[in-house]
């Protein structure tokens, strides 16, 4: 009668070549969604990518990962960086990753959460209102001033606040 193989040593070779999700591997749409949830936006790691709602679909299909993802600003230097975080985050879980590109409808500043916006505000960053002018997201006065149409990146704005003094990013409504 064979003998049963043995459990590998912990740190020996057949240990380490195991491979070992780093996350636990969803089993659920809704863990699924909540493993993306976890992922930050390269340009501004307060909000996730599910914050700034660019998932458009997540499910599995076995360990298979359907995730749809609306790129925000075409051109946006941060997409490609998206899509690479995404596929290693569900690799980690080891889950295979099929990411499909969703251009339409096109992302808008309007699919941002709530989350997204009282994060913006914390983070010193008045979020995308629609209004002419944002609110200062440090003292909320609605005297502000814009001082360059382009901020620490192209989607957002800089502009001074009238009344705290305070310089701020304006995420820029698109
Ligand atoms: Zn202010």
């Amino acid at each position: 009668m064979p003998r049963p193989a043995p459990a590998p040593v912990p740190g020996s070779r057949a240990d380490v070549t195991r491979p070992r999700a780093r996350h636990a591997t969803p089993s659920t749409d809704a863990a699924l969604l909540d493993l993306l949830a976890t992922i930050p936006d390269p340009e501004i790691p307060v909000i996730t990518i599910t914050d700034l709602g660019i998932v458009r679909a997540a499910t599995l299909d076995g360990t298979t990962a359907r995730v749809a993802i609306t790129p925000t600003y075409s051109g946006c230097p941060a997409t490609s960086l998206i899509a690479l975080a995404v596929e290693s985050r569900l690799r980690d879980a080891g889950l295979t990753p099929a990411i499909e590109t969703r251009l339409d409808p096109p992302w808008t500043t309007d699919w941002l959460t709530e989350a997204a916006h009282e994060k913006l505000r914390a983070y010193g960053i008045a979020p995308p209102t629609g209004a002419t002018r944002p609110r200062c997201p440090r003292c909320d006065s609605p005297a502000t001033t814009e001082i360059s149409r382009f901020g620490s990146t192209p989607c957002k704005a800089q502009w001074r606040c009238d009344a705290c003094a305070e310089p701020f990013d304006h995420f820029k409504c698109h």
